[in-house]
């Protein structure tokens, strides 16, 4: 089976003339050696080879001061390439009148906010956090890094508890709901309201127990992305595709659930 028409839903771009810099600094971070350089021209490139032609883009402030030129440099670039950007925005709970940044950011046409614990430095359902998580129920989806063993952050225990205290908002945890936390995330997030996207994991928990998780959770929960540019797409969908699930489940993690979740009607053909 081969698929076209894929969304990648988790994807940082930078602008180029920091692109090598800020990869570099993650793939330090993570102790990870990187596929790619983080600029959007590498992200369309890695789509051509294996059936990917939608993106949804995002890039995080580590600071307060850094979230408004984030945004403006994600909408300029969906801007230049409606056809196959989503804009994820940026917002920091430390930052002044997020409010107004999240009307900026909806008035920009973004569709929906990414937040890392981890690298913004705040736990996840702390009162800061909670407070944009009121703002944005029921207006933008949130994709939340989710998971480390190395920090408090962003555990599933956190995210189960945002869950049950925001019931409308629309989050995606990212990396299956726990990077290197897999079977906790399973154990706190398996009956919760929220997706789930495939990133930066399939290649640690191996085929057979990515299945048994993507079958746990439910195909309608989960959502393709590469944390681009960390990994190439083509094994991850290599993978995906020798789990034999059936069609119908390879339409929504491949698009479907995506298309969902920004709130994006699409003609069927
Ligand atoms: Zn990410």
């Amino acid at each position: 089976m081969s698929f076209n028409n894929i969304i990648n839903f988790h994807a940082h771009i930078y602008p180029e003339n920091i692109a090598e810099r800020a990869t570099q600094s993650v793939s330090d971070g993570y102790g990870i050696k990187m596929d790619y350089n983080g600029t959007l021209e590498q992200l369309i490139e890695d789509g051509k080879k294996s059936g990917v032609t939608q993106f949804a883009v995002q890039s995080v402030a580590v600071t307060p001061k850094t979230v408004q030129s984030i945004n403006n440099f994600i909408a300029k670039k969906c801007s230049e390439n409606p056809d196959i950007l989503f804009g994820l925005g940026t917002l920091h709970p430390d930052m002044e009148n997020p409010e107004e940044e999240i009307e900026r950011c909806i008035s920009l046409g973004l569709k929906g906010i990414k937040l890392h614990p981890d690298s913004q430095r705040f736990l996840m359902d702390s009162d800061k956090a909670m407070r944009l998580y009121e703002m944005l129920e029921g207006r933008l989806p949130i994709l939340m890094h989710c998971g480390d063993y190395r920090f408090q952050y962003s555990r599933p225990e956190r995210l189960a508890k945002v869950l049950d205290a925001f019931p409308k908002l629309t989050v995606i945890a990212a990396h299956f709901g726990g990077w290197s936390l897999w079977d906790l995330a399973l154990q706190y997030l398996e009956n919760k309201n929220c997706y789930l996207d495939t990133s930066s994991s399939m290649m640690y928990l191996g085929q057979r127990r990515s299945k048994e998780l993507i079958k746990a959770y439910g195909a309608e929960r989960m959502l393709f992305g590469t944390d681009y540019p960390m990994w190439n797409s083509f094994d991850d969908i290599e993978m995906l595709e020798k789990m034999e699930l059936s069609q119908n489940e390879y339409e929504m993690i491949f698009r479907k659930n995506a298309l969902k979740v920004l709130n994006i009607e699409e003609e069927s053909k």
